[in-house]
């Protein structure tokens, strides 16, 4: 929490701040609203929540005097409002063996490393994790996932270079089902270049394991930057057209100060928030409150 806290300082002091320098002994008008709205999408809260705040605002305090204190109480309890509902952690139900995780998301969005922590989480908890490096396309990310699959002591099945990432998801049920591991967890590549290819490529993935098991893939995650700012709105539009979301990590929290764009995409696509990465380091992997981030973003 403290690492989260830290990192969002940065945007909390540009939202908390940003609030005193426009709120000082000031009656809240239209000009006082304008700067607010400003603000919020500066940090990019996004043009939606801006202007649910500032209707807050004014529904309940237009032409009369309001502190900044105020404004920060509204604002936090808005997003307190968005993101409650969203925060789920991620439940593995349905007694399903193996449980089938398929993680999308764009190249350097934190994919692999998210599939390290969670790998850890799940050995933490007793459970047989077998990890799949389906981003054949990047030798990189098949030694990180290996890196990680040791570091983690999870068997990692791999393909050769340019290998069929169809055929490696396959081969990994078939070892999952057969060392009967309780978790498989596949990645994938990120290539947002060829939405066609992408969406074949996915599509072919989840086809080949529904062989093995009609109800898999049981969880699709798309991991997001939280650096990325507004960029992630749209990474979530393009992965939704091409696989059946189930829910999201956002990573990077710990050193950007774009946090707020998890709130635009809570707003706008209210997919379940499993989890935040905040650093770089196997535990550095936390589930996600809604209460602590609305008051750590807001200040
Ligand atoms: P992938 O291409 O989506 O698999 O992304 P990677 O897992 O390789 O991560 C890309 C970079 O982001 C690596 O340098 C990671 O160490 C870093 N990274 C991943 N998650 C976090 C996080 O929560 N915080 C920070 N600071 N860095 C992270």
């Amino acid at each position: 929490l403290k690492r989260l806290t830290a990192g969002l300082k940065r945007s909390t002091g540009a939202i908390s701040s940003g609030i005193g320098d426009i709120f000082t002994k000031r009656r809240l008008d239209d000009a006082a609203l304008e700067e607010l709205e400003d603000l919020l999408i500066t940090a990019d809260l996004g043009v939606s929540v801006a202007a649910k705040v500032a209707d807050d605002l004014r529904r309940d305090r237009f032409g009369k005097d309001i502190s900044a204190a105020e404004v920060r109480a509204a604002l936090a309890a808005r997003i307190r409002q968005i993101l409650q509902p969203v925060a789920r952690p991620l439940s593995l139900e349905g007694g399903h063996k193996p449980h089938v995780i398929l993680m999308v998301g764009v190249n350097g969005a934190g994919k692999t490393t998210t599939i390290g922590k969670l790998a850890r989480q799940f050995r933490d908890n007793g459970q047989s994790v077998m990890l799949a490096a389906g981003d054949t396309f990047r030798a990189a990310a098949i030694e990180q996932l290996q890196i990680w699959g040791e570091r983690t002591g999870c068997p990692v099945v791999t393909t050769k270079l340019g290998g069929d990432p169809a055929g490696l998801a396959f081969e990994a049920m078939s070892r999952a089902e057969a060392e009967g591991a309780d978790i498989l967890l596949i990645d994938t590549a990120g290539r947002l270049q060829n939405r066609t290819e992408l969406m074949d490529e996915l599509a072919k993935i989840v086809r080949v394991i529904r062989k093995k098991d009609a109800s898999a893939p049981h969880d699709t995650l798309i991991v997001l930057d939280a650096s990325t700012g507004q960029n992630a709105l749209n990474q979530v539009q393009v992965f939704s057209e091409v696989a059946d979301i189930s829910g999201m990590i956002m990573t990077k929290l710990d050193g950007s100060a774009k946090g707020g764009v998890l709130v635009a995409v809570a707003e706008r696509f209210g997919l379940p928030i499993h989890a935040v990465g905040v650093g770089e380091a196997v535990d550095d992997l936390r589930p996600f409150d809604a209460d602590s981030f609305a008051r750590a973003l807001v200040g």
